[in-house]
């Protein structure tokens, strides 16, 4: 059997994007939106990112029945294992198996987040991170003794970490969901997408209409935001109307355009 070598564990380099302003157009006129690659490695990407990923977490967590607890589970890997558990094929079985756990427990259904690193945001330090709602009938108080002695046998040691939290404040919630949401750039490579098990609710996302016009925006095109940059502080003084507003649209090659006028 040949030996499988786990990669160098450590943060890719980053490769920060430059922001753009989306353009888009209704009856009211044209306007913008500074946005970047969304990329979930783009540090320049990260923190709007994690917030829109957090408030969809937390929106489908909402939906749960009315006053069910969110139960917080996260399973750690002690620093024996880690080296085993950096190949993602194992990885991803010991992830299988923590959501077995967490059945036997009497979860519905849960999202669950990989986390690379500790809290120092250096160190390769993988952890497992589950929001779950219970099964009718089944309460989030858990024996918690018996949950790390589980997850001891899946990873193969005698002694490991397994934290377990629950609440029903939404407060308490939205935390939750953020904290466990958000992006780690060098390190998607690794961790890869989020997940959600067992039967969650399906949520369809519909555009919105413009709330003065009624009308849906129609995408125009980007502009690099460094155009807009020159523009806010020369162009305007000079009285050229804003980048956004020309006929012929948000292109690299009408970058330079401004600065030749
Ligand atoms: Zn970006
Ligand atoms: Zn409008």
């Amino acid at each position: 059997m040949q030996l499988e070598l786990s990669p160098e564990m450590v943060a890719r380099p980053l490769e920060p994007c430059e922001p753009v302003y989306r353009v888009v157009e209704c009856a009211c006129g044209r306007s913008v939106k500074k946005d970047g690659c969304n990329r979930l490695d783009c540090p320049t990407c990260r923190s709007h990112l994690s917030a829109r990923r957090g408030s969809s977490v937390l929106d489908r967590l909402e939906r749960r029945s009315s006053g069910a607890p969110i139960c917080y589970t996260v399973f750690t890997f002690p620093e024996s294992v880690r080296e085993r558990f950096s190949v993602r094929s194992e990885f991803d079985a010991a992830r299988k198996r923590a959501w077995w756990i967490l059945l036997e427990l009497g979860a519905a259904w849960a999202f669950c987040a990989v986390h690379p690193v500790g809290e120092d945001g250096q160190k390769f330090h993988p952890h497992l991170n589950f929001l779950w709602v219970p099964r009718e009938g089944f309460r989030p108080f858990v024996d918690v003794e018996w949950l790390r002695a589980q997850w001891s046998v899946v990873i193969g040691v005698s002694v490991s970490v397994v934290y377990h939290a629950f609440s029903g404040k939404a407060r308490k919630v939205a935390h939750w969901a953020r904290y466990v949401s958000r992006t780690f750039p060098g390190w998607h490579w690794w961790t890869g997408p989020v997940r959600w098990y067992g039967h969650y609710p399906r949520i369809t996302r519909k555009p919105c209409p413009c709330p003065k016009c009624g009308l849906y925006p129609r995408y125009i095109g980007t502009i690099p935001v460094s155009e807009c940059r020159y523009w806010e502080t020369e162009g305007f003084l000079l009285g050229i109307p804003p980048p956004w507003e020309r006929e012929s649209f948000g292109v690299r090659e009408h970058a330079g355009h401004y600065q030749q006028e």
